[in-house]
């Protein structure tokens, strides 16, 4: 199947949880995560479309942002290491997965604008998942009160991959849940609009519960 054909059967399972919900589909942004997937497949992504992009490594980004550029919002999604923000930092737009202090001064120290971070956090507490845990986010976000280069526009999380609907109920409603708190703290440089949460097997889920990104690889570009 084309990524059109793909992208429409997605755009109307958002619209149907939308509507279920009593959301606003404008609301809900895809981005096209093109790791698996070659650069002609993500600007076939573009084409059909989706101009929100994500890579989850600092060659494949780079790569992509190579031949696609400033057509492409791009997204970071994966762990970046200290040493690599210096190699993306500018040629990104949003960054998924801010999870520490020395990640946040590395930033601070080699940006030349300021960058759109989502604070990631491990909402379900599996060991293998990045990210903070939930009692540790406010004090993390209140740390950042001073820095100019981050804005913390949002909380991202990966819920576990499952088909206990429940379960993964629960993990986005924790995220959502954590974003109030942040709102309630006033931070200027942390207005924490967003939610970037739910992938090819949990989107439509993650919609109902309120997210405004959803990440999508397998179901969006496919695999290979
Ligand atoms: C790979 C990846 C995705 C997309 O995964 P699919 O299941 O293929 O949709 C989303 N978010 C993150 C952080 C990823 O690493």
């Amino acid at each position: 199947m084309s990524v059109r054909e793909r992208l429409a059967i997605i755009r109307s399972n958002i619209d149907e949880a939308c509507h279920r919900v009593g959301r606003d589909n404008n609301d809900v942004r895809i981005i096209a995560v093109t790791k698996y997937v070659s650069i002609e497949r993500a600007k076939e992504a573009v084409v059909a479309g989706v101009a929100d992009l994500g890579e989850n490594r600092d060659d494949g980004l780079l790569q992509k942002y190579e031949a696609i550029g400033k057509e492409a919002t791009w997204h970071f999604i994966g762990t970046l290491q200290s040493r690599k923000v210096k190699n993306v930092i500018d040629k990104i737009d949003y960054l998924h997965s801010l999870d520490r202090l020395s990640l946040a001064q590395e930033i601070e120290k080699r940006a030349t604008k300021p960058i759109k971070c989502f604070v990631q956090v491990n909402v379900s507490g599996e060991e293998t998942k990045h990210g903070l845990s939930s009692e540790q986010v406010l004090p993390f976000i209140e740390q950042l009160r001073n820095f100019t280069k981050i804005e913390v526009v949002g909380l991202m999380t990966m819920a576990p991959y499952t088909d206990d609907e429940q379960l993964l109920r629960r993990c986005f409603r924790e995220l959502k849940q954590l974003q109030q708190r942040v709102q309630a703290l006033h931070i200027a440089n942390a207005p924490c609009t967003e939610l970037s949460m739910g992938m090819s097997n949990d989107y439509v889920i993650a919609v109902e519960e309120g997210a405004t990104f959803i990440r999508i690889g397998s179901a969006l570009v496919g695999e290979e």
